[in-house]
């Protein structure tokens, strides 16, 4: 059997129709979007529809979207950008988002400008606690940035609530809706944020795309400054192959969403009574989640030898540090969630695709019981 692909939330597999959409601009068209003549126009065309595509799948403007190289660099652009134009105050970031959006704003509360970053608690399903922004957001707030879906539980925020406290407070609000598109309806204007961040890899599109989607009417840094591309708030030669993907993905994934929805959460289902038996800890079970995600652990084995293991044995499945480079911290998250250290070492991720199937799920089930039998025969062994 070859290798079985579980780790979609890490990165899915290009759609066909997506590569066939990008061909042409890594052949033949090579022209630069900002060049006048003819190949320069064919280019700037592409990136245009793109951009079409991009908001229609969001239901936004094609002018509210800014094309970046990932998601990474959209999240730290919201967070600088954001916050360079205004009077320095502090940055609220939820105690479950993914490092490129905490970071940056530790970053710049430890640039002595008079930023202060603070973290917004969320209880043990892993739901924001609003009681806890509430009193957070009585000091003055430059921005607060919660993600719309979890990357490791799954677990989706009700982002609207959050949106209507800032704004209350007259603080701007970004969300992180890398995990959520092509997994949820996305609505940028239903969400009711200034900025939004999305990625073309997640959903089937090419690595190097993502996007930040912003309020037409929000005062915004750019991150890079050069040849004022991207109406000046992200210079740099586009890069039409990888935006025409992303744009193509964006469709696909919106004309895909229920099929997708009832695929993967069927998978799920089957997955999460298979663990259920062999006495998982399923985190964030009961909770409202994107349909392809499960995040569990197995009390006293570590989940870094589970993944190596299962690798060894045919299936790629994460570890609850996955996204992160300080894979020997267990996960923030599930530390968030006031899951006790240890079992949060235990911590593995399956995400499915499209691609997967019911017969990969019942195999996955029987290599998992034989691993687990077998590291934990070799643990009491060492004992
Ligand atoms: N935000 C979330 C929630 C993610 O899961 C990821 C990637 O795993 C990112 C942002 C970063 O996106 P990119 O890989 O496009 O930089």
């Amino acid at each position: 059997m070859s290798p079985v692909y579980f780790d979609h939330n890490s990165t899915t597999a290009l759609k066909k129709e997506v590569l066939e959409a990008m061909l042409p601009f890594m052949a033949s068209q090579h022209g630069n979007a900002t060049s006048r003549h003819s190949f320069g126009r064919t280019a700037r065309a592409a990136v245009e529809h793109a951009r079409e595509q991009v908001a229609a799948a969001v239901g936004a403007y094609a002018t509210q979207i800014v094309f970046t190289a990932s998601g990474t660099e959209a999240n730290n652009f919201a967070v600088h950008g954001i916050c360079s134009n205004l009077l320095p105050a502090q940055i609220l970031t939820s105690a479950i988002e993914h490092p490129c959006v905490s970071r940056p704003a530790s970053a710049l509360a430890s640039s002595n400008r008079g930023y202060k970053a603070h973290s917004i608690k969320v209880d043990t399903d892993c739901n924001i606690n609003m009681a806890h922004l509430q009193k957070l957001l009585q000091a003055p707030t430059n921005l607060v940035s919660v993600m719309l879906a979890n990357n490791e539980t799954g677990a989706i925020q009700d982002i609207a609530k959050v949106a209507e406290m800032a704004r209350e407070h007259k603080a701007y609000v970004h969300t992180d809706a890398v995990q959520a598109l092509g997994k949820i309806p996305v609505d940028f204007f239903a969400l009711n944020v200034h900025a939004m961040t999305i990625s073309s890899h997640k959903i089937g599109g090419p690595l190097g795309a993502g996007a930040l989607v912003l309020d037409k009417r929000i005062d915004i840094q750019p991150l890079l400054h050069g040849g004022g591309q991207e109406k000046g708030l992200r210079s740099g030669t586009e890069n039409v192959a990888a935006i025409v993907g992303f744009g193509a993905a964006c469709e696909l994934a919106v004309s895909h969403l229920t099929a997708f929805d009832m695929h993967t959460e069927n998978l799920r289902k089957h997955l999460e009574t298979g663990l259920g038996k062999l006495n998982a800890v399923i985190f964030g079970q009961n909770d409202l989640r994107i349909p392809n995600t499960s995040f569990f652990a197995f009390p006293n084995l570590d989940g870094e030898t589970l993944v190596t293991a299962l690798d060894k044995v045919g299936f790629a499945v994460a570890s609850g540090s996955a996204c992160s480079s300080d894979s020997d911290k267990p996960s923030h998250v599930l530390l968030a969630m006031g899951v006790e250290e240890d079992l949060a070492r235990g911590a593995i991720r399956v995400s499915f695709g499209m691609s997967n199937t019911l017969e990969q799920v019942h195999h996955f089930l029987t290599a998992l019981e034989k691993e687990l039998n077998r590291l934990r025969n070799l643990t009491a062994i060492a004992a």
